[in-house]
């Protein structure tokens, strides 16, 4: 009898790829675990078995496996099923979501390098041959590709040799020289157990009589120990008893000390004891039985809880109620909001049971993060993440829960798979039975469609926590301003007025300044008009190499103005202007007050964001200059004076979005003001204080911004009403991209008429050497979105059959956002 498996390699090719194994090989695998293949010509993958069975392969032959790389699945059935609706969904490749949901660390493949193991003591007789070559030729050159090996043995199967090799600490593989994966050890002291009688403990102490510091440090451990039955870390025993580390290991040195070492979990809680939840307010109680009831007839529930209403302890009951059943819950948050803050809130509630996985982290602790979750470990059953959480091996969730729902970095964009993590999330939920808690102080106008619409549940709380009122918001009419000769650079009398009283009263300020202000717009100095397309309702975006000004989604476009469209000025703006210059201006401006910047050059590595905030929570910084990152659910308790620089470049920006996410970002920067007990002040300075949006947004009425988004969003086709997907198509030649892209809507259209867009070059229509173009096809609610999909793959085959398109890169986003 053959045997074969079909595998998933990480790859961004459709199909699975059979290979044939043993009958012996048939028992042992199981669909989840990894194997070692190898690929054309010379490559070695690591895969993943999908499926066992008898069926040959018909138009090639199955070649055998290398190597069994796990003794039990490290991906679940379920976990796989997820995957497939991802890669249904989002229209990408198995391999594509298995490559960018495991831990490097589990792939290993042919472009790896294998380096010499730093170990002198290596028994040469105890090495078989093949072994012996390979430990001889690292002794010439530090560094070998998987494909050199394979050379030096003259046999392709190496990796049996090498995972031999790795096992006898011999070789190790190259990326694990920094990211190694071992478990973090502490080192511990006890006293050693020639002290373990009264009699011999009163000698000890006597013949130290002496040596104060040391003696403290034994009556410190006694201290301790006696309080608690824990172990002690040399950390902890140096600083309790104010020693340095020389005094401890003078005391191991002389045998009165005994160290020993105990394996820790890298990510790890710290802490003390753990505290109870709050109390909840009314507000709140209301809320989250509001949620509770729902959940017993709809799978998934929004809470919409104006800023610092406390929905974050909502969540923590909601957690608690499902911790008691066992069951793992998954907090989701997008990537930058996962701050210390909230880390540190969740694990004075829950302690080691919460584990954080996340971008910044090392491989190892991912690694281990993926194994708890597998194997359903305590310290692992509340996961705190970003996005690609979502992909790890859950075997039993309860809950998930989805903050910040509105913002639109859940969605991946580069690499595919290209999933928005909320509504995956949604998916997962309910392949695990279990709910899906959406939470907002501005929901996104496609969930709350959805909960009007009776789709999801909807839970709101309208106040804040201790009856603190929302915040005071005043729009400055910056037009005015200059007119009358009251601004001093981008300040307004008002604003510097506010600050200063701000920082008298001994507050802090945060000043924000929208990142996408450099967005080459044209803007009317005098008035603050920019051109809009007459069939989108976008504005017009400035296009340098043809002089024109275009509507990137429909083509519209008009030649450059020379005057403003609307009041005839001549002072037209493209510029704008961005955190950095504001730091600047207030340097001049207050020149003894300590300001801060928290923008993407200001917070690179792992603790940048952390260093910022911590000094601006210490209040070593009076004024905290930022760019949308200040905006994610940050809790400052002494944050008075909010000001936001320019509302206008964010209203303008060329997109259906703009004047939702205009609203969501004033509205939840000015929630970073008076969250405690007194009202928070926020000044907004912009051109056009009319401005429905503005309007709207100074008096926090989300419902009606909401209702008027929605109105346009219907007339003018836009989700939630149609589904987009957008369709970029790259090439280093210009002509290429044009022709290709001509091609490709008009194939579109044949099939789809007016409902495709395009092709239009984006507002940066080169990006690292490559032209791009895009089309946007729309979807209307009752068009199956299987068939539409299955004709644009059709569409994108046909295309890349054609010789002259065959390297223009073809990327294809759903629900692009
Ligand atoms: P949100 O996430 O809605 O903006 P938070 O959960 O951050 O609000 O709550 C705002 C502040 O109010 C936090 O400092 C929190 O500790 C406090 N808070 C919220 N609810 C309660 C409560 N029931 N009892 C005591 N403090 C609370
Ligand atoms: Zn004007
Ligand atoms: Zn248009």
């Amino acid at each position: 009898m053959a045997y074969f498996i079909d595998v998933i390699l990480p790859i961004p090719l459709q199909r699975l790829f059979t290979y044939s194994i043993s009958e012996a090989e048939a028992q042992f695998l199981q669909q989840g675990m990894r194997v070692a293949v190898p690929f054309g010509k010379s490559k070695v993958y690591t895969a993943l078995v999908h499926k066992i069975h008898q069926q040959a392969p018909e138009v090639y032959e199955a070649k055998e496996i290398q190597q069994i790389l796990d003794e039990e699945p490290i991906v679940t059935t379920t976990q796989l099923q997820h995957w497939e609706w991802i890669t249904e969904y989002y229209m990408a490749s198995l391999g594509e979501v298995f490559r960018s949901a495991v831990p490097s660390a589990f792939l290993l493949e042919s472009e790896t390098i294998i380096s010499k193991y730093d170990n002198s003591d290596v028994d040469e007789s105890q090495l078989k041959d093949d072994e012996f070559l390979i430990y001889e030729a690292l002794q010439h050159q530090s560094l070998l590709k998987i494909q050199e090996i394979s050379n030096i043995l003259q046999k392709k199967n190496v990796v049996p040799v090498l995972k031999r090799l790795l096992d006898k600490k011999i070789i190790q593989v190259y990326e694990e020289i920094y990211e190694q994966y071992k478990p973090k050890l502490v080192r511990y002291v006890k006293l050693h157990t020639k002290y373990s009688n009264e009699a011999q403990l009163h000698d000890l102490l006597d013949s130290l009589q002496r040596a104060k510091k040391q003696r403290e440090v034994i009556l410190t451990l006694f201290s301790i120990s006696a309080a608690t039955k824990r172990p002690i870390s040399v950390a902890e025993l140096a600083k309790q008893s104010n020693a340095s580390a020389a005094v401890i290991k003078a005391l191991i040195d002389k045998e009165i000390l005994e160290e020993y070492y105990i394996q820790k979990d890298r990510i790890e809680y710290d802490g003390d004891e753990t505290e109870d939840s709050k109390q909840l307010n009314p507000y709140q109680k209301e809320a989250y039985q509001t949620i509770q009831t729902a959940f017993q007839t709809k799978d998934v529930c929004l809470l919409h809880g104006v800023t610092s209403s406390g929905k974050t302890e909502v969540y923590v009951k909601l957690i608690e109620d499902i911790l008691g059943s066992g069951k793992q819950v998954l907090y989701l948050l997008p990537e930058i909001a996962l701050t210390t803050q909230i880390i540190t809130r969740l694990q004075q509630y829950f302690g080691e049971k919460v584990a954080i996985y996340h971008s910044k982290y090392s491989v190892h602790e991912r690694v281990e993060v993926w194994n708890n979750v597998l194997h359903n470990k305590p310290k692992a059953q509340i996961v705190l993440g970003a996005r690609s959480s979502l992909l790890l091996p859950f075997s039993n969730l309860g809950l998930i829960i989805v903050d910040e729902e509105h913002e639109t970095s859940f969605k991946q964009f580069d690499p595919a798979p290209r999933y928005h993590a909320r509504d995956a999330a949604i998916v997962l939920a309910k392949m695990h039975q279990a709910n899906t808690l959406l939470g907002s102080a501005t929901p996104s106008i496609e969930s709350y469609y959805n909960a009007k619409t009776e789709k999801y549940a909807l839970a709101t709380i309208t106040r804040r926590h201790g009856d603190v009122l929302m915040p005071d918001m005043e729009l400055v009419d910056i037009k005015e301003k200059h007119r009358k000769k009251r601004m001093k650079g981008h300040f307004s009398d008002r604003l510097l007025e506010e600050i200063k009283e701000t920082l008298e009263n001994g507050e802090q300020v945060i000043l924000f300044q929208n990142r996408r202000g450099y967005a080459p717009i044209i803007e009317c100095n005098t008035c603050g008009h920019s051109p809009q397309c007459p069939n989108c309702d976008v504005s017009l975006t400035y296009h340098h190499y043809k002089n024109q000004l275009r509507c990137h989604y429909c083509s519209h476009h008009i030649a450059m103005q020379q005057q403003c469209l609307a009041c005839g000025s001549h002072e037209l703006d493209t510029k704008g202007f961005g955190t950095q210059q504001i730091e600047q201006e207030l340097n001049e401006l207050l020149p003894d007050v300590k300001v801060g910047r928290m923008d993407l050059d200001t917070t690179r590595g792992k603790y940048g964001y952390q260093k910022i905030i911590s000094s601006f929570e210490q209040q070593e910084i009076q004024i905290l200059v930022g760019t949308q990152m200040l905006t994610k659910g940050l809790d400052f308790r002494n944050v008075n004076l909010v000001g936001i620089m320019n509302a206008d470049s964010m209203l303008n920006f060329p997109d259906f979005r703009a004047h939702e996410r205009s609203f969501q970002l004033i509205q939840q920067v000015a929630g970073r003001a008076g969250r405690t007990k007194k009202r928070g002040k926020v000044i907004v300075q912009t051109y056009n204080p009319y401005h429905q949006i503005l309007q709207q947004v100074s008096v926090g009425d989300y419902e009606n911004m909401c209702k008027d988004q929605l109105n346009e969003r219907r007339q003018f086709h836009y989700p939630p009403f149609y589904r987009l997907i957008k369709i970029t198509l790259k090439h280093k030649e210009y002509n290429r991209v044009n022709e290709s892209s001509a091609w490709f809507a008009k194939s579109l259209r044949n099939n789809f008429g007016e409902n495709v867009l395009g092709p239009e070059f984006p507002p940066i229509a080169r990006i690292r050497n490559l032209y791009l173009k895009n089309i946007l096809l729309k979807i209307p609610k009752q068009q199956s979105l299987a068939k539409t999909k299955e004709i644009v793959t059709r569409i994108k085959t046909s295309f890349l059959s054609i010789s002259e398109y065959r390297s223009v890169r073809v990327i294809i986003d759903v629900d692009t956002v």
